[in-house]
């Protein structure tokens, strides 16, 4: 079988009988126009290697493959779906290996990149995972990723690139901002899938800051930003209390040595404040 031969992704599902099972999170693209405008996202690819997150039956994975990816690396859960992903690595000439294996747990090594070799991850991301595996990815060191193209719901892409004072600002745009750039690339409404979703979803792309410009204290980023955005309603100085309690100073303290109003609500303090606080949480404990 060539890649010009493969069947059309609804005759694949059909004949190795690969229905859709909800503890996965499986929504499949099966319109290769979609899957062909998400691996165009990627940045030049013929010198790149990929590693896919749950390829499921193969659609993002053969655009990969057709627009060029010179090796991908796909990271599949469900054994169900390894024969039908065999006969696309077939038609690529071997370009394509399936690992069968929980995303959240494999390690970069396991993935057997070079030595210093950045990936580009794309993946249309089962929604229940999709945060933790986010989450993981950026606050990873070394970073094995040189790109990120992935397919969230939309809320979650929405509260990725949420500028300050945005309703959907909190902790995640946070975190991207203190290790990446972020953009919004487009939205696919939920009758894209099958079966469709409940929601809509949003592809983002997100790339690593550079080397030396990468917040690297995410543990003290998560502990202010916890509490802050816990009680996101109320002023700082009462919402950094928690998190105040683990150090020896005050709430109030932590926000004087940041030139911060303590009077302040979380969704109105930029990044750079919350890496300021974090920086300051991390002084008070020691
Ligand atoms: N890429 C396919 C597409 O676009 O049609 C399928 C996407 S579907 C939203 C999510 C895929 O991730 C499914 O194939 C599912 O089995 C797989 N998956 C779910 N949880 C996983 C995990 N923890 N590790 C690896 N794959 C997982």
């Amino acid at each position: 079988m060539s890649a010009d031969t493969l069947p059309p992704l609804r005759e694949v599902i059909a004949a190795h009988g690969l229905g859709a099972d909800k503890r996965f999170g499986q929504h499949f693209l099966l319109d290769l126009n979609l899957t062909a405008k998400i691996a165009r996202l990627c940045g030049d690819m013929s010198a790149a290697t990929f590693v896919e997150i749950g390829p499921g039956p193969g659609g993002l994975t053969r655009a990969l493959l057709s627009e060029g990816a010179r090796r991908v690396i796909a990271i599949e859960k469900d054994a169900r779906f390894l024969p039908a992903l065999e006969e696309v690595s077939a038609a690529f000439g071997s370009r394509l290996k399936v690992i069968e294996a929980d995303a959240l747990t494999i390690t970069a090594t396991a993935l057997g990149l070079e030595d210093g070799e950045r990936a580009i991850i794309a993946a249309n991301l089962p929604y229940n995972v999709g945060t933790a595996l986010y989450t993981g990815w950026l606050e990873a060191e070394p970073v094995w990723w040189s790109r990120a193209v992935l397919m969230f719901q939309k809320e979650v892409a929405q509260r990725i690139v949420a500028p300050v004072g945005d309703d959907a600002y909190g902790r995640l745009a946070i975190l991207t901002a203190a290790r990446a750039q972020a953009k919004y690339a487009f939205t696919l409404p939920a009758r894209a899938f099958t079966p469709p979703p409940k929601v809509d979803s949003a592809v983002v792309v997100v790339d690593p800051l550079p080397d030396g410009e990468r917040f690297d204290d995410t543990q003290a980023l998560s502990a202010v930003t916890a509490s802050a955005f816990g009680q996101r309603r109320k002023t700082l100085r009462k919402s950094l209390a928690q998190a105040a309690s683990q150090t020896r100073a005050s709430a109030e303290e932590l926000l004087a040595a940041c030139d911060i109003d303590p009077g302040a609500r979380a969704e109105t303090i930029p990044p750079e404040g919350f890496m300021a606080l974090a920086r300051a949480w991390r002084a008070a404990r020691s």
